[in-house]
């Protein structure tokens, strides 16, 4: 059985595809800052039945990861699967307008994150001859988008760390993958206020002319998260509807 660590896995993305993983036969630990409603979806996915685990752990500083994969392998084994997936979006600020705080809030929970977790795991993937990595970037990871600078910085860069582990880790059996949604059913992505004029402006020339809901993101982190995924390796995947795929203007 597959261990998975999926993490900012209590709502949204990371809860359809602990969920996905799960239905799918892996031992899974759930990661996040939020303990309420991560003990609530990690409770929903063991009253099916599944093997999963909770854990507290703020992806952005060292010493919460590396206590939370320590605890992982001990509770479920080693990890087969790292789902880099907990983000922030911050406030939507111009650049002059971004503090050093805000910077390091979004560029540590984005970014360094994905750092701490694969420094630590892919060692012992390639002991293991066999890894999958999914990082959940966005069409913002190779867009830029007006007074979200930190955030574009931080999916970029994920962007690019991505293909470099897929380079590096390759010949040891371990893909690295990155999945670039658009705009999905979450708190992040089209609740806050703020966005609402913009959305509907999106919407109106989005080729499929609405959102995605986490589930159909949690497919394709699936699929890439698989055995079957063996030869997809540095793809940076859009999972947007069709935005990106055309200037917008009819
Ligand atoms: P969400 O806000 O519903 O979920 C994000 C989760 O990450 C939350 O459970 C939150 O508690 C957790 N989290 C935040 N900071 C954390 C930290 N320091 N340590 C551990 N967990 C932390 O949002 P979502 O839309 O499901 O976002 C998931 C990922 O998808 C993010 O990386 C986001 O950037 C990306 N994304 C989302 C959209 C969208 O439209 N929703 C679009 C493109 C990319």
């Amino acid at each position: 059985m597959n261990v998975a660590i999926v993490t900012g896995a209590a709502r949204g993305i990371g809860a359809a595809t602990a969920s996905l993983l799960a239905e799918q036969g892996m031992a899974v630990a759930l990661l996040d800052v939020e303990e309420a409603a991560l003990a609530e979806t990690t409770g929903r996915l063991a009253e099916k039945g599944h093997l999963v685990r909770a854990l507290r752990c703020d992806v952005g500083l060292r010493t919460s990861v590396e206590a939370a994969i320590l605890e992982v392998e001990t509770q479920l084994g080693a990890v087969q699967v790292l789902v880099n997936n907990a983000g922030v979006g911050g406030p939507f600020h111009r650049v002059d307008e971004v503090s050093d705080e805000e910077w390091d809030w979004i560029i540590n929970t984005n970014l360094k994150s994905v750092f701490l977790f694969t420094r630590n795991l892919l060692p012992k993937m390639k002991a293991q001859g066999y890894g999958r990595i999914v990082n959940v970037a966005s069409i913002q990871g190779f867009l830029g988008s007006a007074r979200s600078s930190t955030y574009v910085a931080s999916k970029h860069g994920m962007v690019g760390y991505t293909r470099t582990i897929a380079a590096e880790w390759g010949a040891y059996g371990i893909t690295a993958n990155a999945v670039c949604p658009g705009y999905v059913d979450t708190a992040l992505g089209i609740q806050p206020a703020a966005v609402q004029d913009y959305l509907a402006k999106v919407m109106a020339k989005s080729p499929v002319q609405r959102v995605a809901q986490p589930r159909e993101i949690a497919e394709l982190i699936a699929f890439l998260a698989s055995p079957n995924a063996g030869y997809l390796n540095g793809a940076v995947i859009p999972i947007d509807g069709g935005i990106t795929a055309h200037v917008g203007i009819t």
